[in-house]
């Protein structure tokens, strides 16, 4: 209590037992001694009526004069000490139910961005306002395969929510301020007595700000923002797959009253291979032989993701669709240890338009081996 906490009842200068109409009066007569309109450029005088605006928004109220009552700590917090933060009564077990803290979020939920440092909010104990957590933005990135085995920098440019540079953000022209609300006298919200019950709303002129702008800036038309290309640029590791998703923590939208950025995700998006497919860390080839190189074996050079080749070799009696291992060939595994394998997967091309003497040539051949390669299989005839 060394600090300027002040009483609200002091504030208004009326005593504990007032009553409604004697509350209003006093109100009614320092509003307007300390109205900014009757003391411009006088910030004491601002203070004063912020103060009062204060005061009289609590003590006006049934329901919240007699929360103060029973426990000053809550609103005990004078306008002055703004900086000390909100809501301290939570704890000595006072009778207040958890309500209160989402009455006052919804209530100044939805205010604009900037504007709360123009110093339109009075009291500290109403200072709820709720940080907001700014939301994550997704952009995609597309990469050729060879730069997805490589590892490559990229550089992508995603449009965000900025400060407008013209008006550092508040929104009103240049050369001109933001100005204390006349709806709601810079307190933010409005009451309306509605006969027991006092309803305190949101000021709709400044949607809970505070303060208004007469002049908004040409730029950001006085939203205090402005969307910009943003760069980064994100290394991706060698071996990156299609579809991987890199967090960029806090760098997407900027979170609002003070809350935390969002992220930023990059989607990789790898471009297909001609000749490779990706499984994992290996990578499969078709590997085209003719029928003889199957039959008799042959050695092929088979090409290899980095651009050279190596030599496969085909047993002999390959049958078409056969997988054969080519070792440390393939993607590098990510975190670094070694490499996935090149698979080959044979493909037996059937040789077509013989000429005469081919054909006489295979039907020799045929009659020589006299197969049925159907004979004997089950549920095959006879
Ligand atoms: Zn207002
Ligand atoms: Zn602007």
């Amino acid at each position: 209590m060394a600090t300027s906490t002040r009483d609200y009842y002091d504030v208004l200068g009326v005593k504990k037992t007032a009553g409604e109409d004697e509350i209003k009066k006093a109100y009614r007569k320092l509003a307007r001694k300390y109205h900014p309109d009757a003391n411009p450029d006088d910030p004491k005088a601002e203070e004063k009526f912020k103060e009062v605006s204060s005061a009289y928004e609590v003590l006006s109220d049934p329901e919240k004069r007699k929360q103060y009552d029973a426990g000053p700590s809550f609103y005990g917090q004078g306008p002055q000490s703004a900086g000390g933060g909100g809501f301290r009564g939570f704890q000595g077990g006072q009778p207040m139910g958890g309500d209160w803290a989402d009455l006052f979020g919804n209530l100044f939920g939805g205010g604009g961005g900037g504007g709360f440092s123009g110093g339109g909010f009075g009291g500290g104990g109403r200072r709820q306002q709720r940080a907001e957590r700014g939301e994550d933005v997704s952009v995609a990135v597309k990469i050729s395969f060879a730069d997805s085995l490589k590892g490559v920098t990229t550089k992508v440019s995603v449009p965000l929510t900025v400060q407008c540079d013209t008006c550092k953000g508040s929104g009103a022209a240049p050369g001109t301020s933001p100005v204390t609300c006349p709806q709601c006298q810079g307190r933010g919200v409005v009451s309306q007595s509605q006969g027991f019950f006092a309803l305190s709303q949101p000021c709709s002129r400044c949607r809970g700000t505070g303060t208004i702008v007469e002049n908004p800036c040409p730029t950001c038309g006085g939203t205090g923002l402005t969307r910009a290309l943003k760069k980064f640029t994100v290394p991706l590791p060698a071996g990156v797959k299609d579809g991987t998703k890199i967090r960029l923590k806090g760098k997407g939208e900027p979170g609002l009253r003070g809350g935390p950025a969002g992220d930023l995700y990059v989607i990789v998006q790898v471009d297909e291979s001609p000749l490779f497919e990706r499984r994992g860390a290996d990578l499969q080839i078709r590997v085209p032989v003719t029928m003889a190189e199957a039959a008799l074996g042959a050695t092929v050079r088979v090409p290899t993701p980095e651009g050279g080749s190596v030599a496969l070799k085909v047993p002999a009696g390959t049958q078409e669709g056969r997988l054969l291992k080519i070792r440390g060939k393939g993607a590098p595994r990510l975190g670094g240890s070694g490499k996935g394998d090149l698979i080959a997967r044979v493909n037996v091309l059937t040789p077509e338009r013989l000429n005469g003497e081919q054909k006489e040539l295979l039907k020799k051949f045929a009659e020589s081996r006299k197969e049925d390669p159907r004979a004997g299989r089950p549920g095959w005839p006879a």
